[in-house]
């Protein structure tokens, strides 16, 4: 009964790419967020017995995000996901940190209902534009009765927010979701299903985040041939921190090579850290595999590429 009053499919409309114009811009270039959401829906079909309310959150290059933009892409989807006719939201966003967004729109809302982010790798007055067929796409995922929680659909693809990446830098298949694989093709405006959409975990508060006037200081280091232990040395100096403006760091997310190892002078340093109480956990920085967490490791691993783990460590020490 409920499903049947389910209509509405929320288009939330962020910027990037999907939304951006090269007419006016430098030959070879062009610039991201120009167009606004309701002209990019003009002329995508809707669904049948679906209806769309379309709303700019905001107007960014995505490569740009910041706390305040999320938060507004929070609440808006919060709120929307709370209303009885609302099926699905569609959000429109850069490819840059879409993998960034997708992972917080899930660990912060676990949402059942569809979260559908979309994007493109053209700019809108492309004549060979990808954007309007992501966003046609992205309608039939969202209001297909199998879909659930945070997807990421793109070039046909649809991935989940757990372990979608950007892994090209001009493809128009631009995203991979790595071992996990693709949850489903969209493929001549049908949904083929290959498992089921994995199910939301939330992984911190709310309200919280919506209050924080900064997200805590975490700062990504990676491990490589002939690293030294300068840079995680000048990251935890208070000193430092404090000639620059900037807050104290409070965590450190070690990108390890292979299994989440370490140069021999990163680990020294990243133990002076975890001394002087910065929280230090470690991933990898191979963007296939993961790491198998294990109980009283020195530094603990988290399941999660690097900037997906540097968000789960500021939720955690937010909270603090
Ligand atoms: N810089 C753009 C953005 O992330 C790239 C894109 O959308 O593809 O907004």
């Amino acid at each position: 009964m409920q499903a049947l009053q389910q209509k509405k499919i929320v288009v939330l409309g962020t910027g990037g790419t999907i939304a951006g114009l090269a007419q006016g811009a430098a030959p070879g270039c062009y610039r991201s967020a120009q167009k606004d959401v309701a002209d990019l829906m003009g002329g995508v079909p809707v669904p049948t017995g679906m209806t769309l309310s379309v709303v700019q959150v905001a107007q960014i290059d995505s490569k740009d995000m910041d706390l305040p933009v999320w938060q507004a892409l929070l609440a808006a989807a919060r709120s929307w996901l709370d209303q009885t006719d609302v099926r699905a939201l569609l959000v429109t966003h850069g490819t840059d940190t879409l993998e960034e967004t997708a992972w917080l729109l899930q660990a912060m809302l676990a949402p059942t209902k569809p979260v559908v982010l979309t994007c493109a790798m053209r700019p809108a007055d492309a004549v060979d534009a990808d954007g309007p067929r992501n966003l046609a796409d992205a309608l039939i995922v969202a209001a297909d009765p199998q879909a659930r929680g945070v997807l990421v659909v793109c070039a046909g693809r649809v991935l989940g927010a757990q372990d979608v990446q950007k892994v090209h830098s001009s493809r128009l298949d631009a995203f991979g979701a790595g071992e996990a694989g693709d949850i489903a093709r969209v493929l001549d405006g049908h949904v083929h299903w290959l498992r089921d959409c994995p199910k939301p975990e939330p992984a911190g508060s709310l309200d919280a985040l919506l209050a924080a006037a900064r997200l805590p200081r975490v700062e990504i280091v990676l491990s490589h041939a002939a690293a030294s232990a300068a840079a995680v040395d000048a990251i935890v100096d208070r000193g430092t921190a404090t000639r620059l403006g900037a807050e104290h760091v409070r965590g450190l997310v070690l990108a390890g090579t292979g299994g989440g190892t370490l140069h021999h002078a990163l680990e020294a340093a990243a133990r002076r850290a975890q001394a002087q109480g910065v929280r230090v956990v470690r991933t990898t920085r191979c963007a296939d595999g993961w790491l198998q967490p294990r109980p009283d490791e020195e530094f603990p691993v988290l399941a999660l590429s690097p900037v997906k783990a540097r968000l789960a460590l500021m939720l955690e020490l937010l909270e603090r």
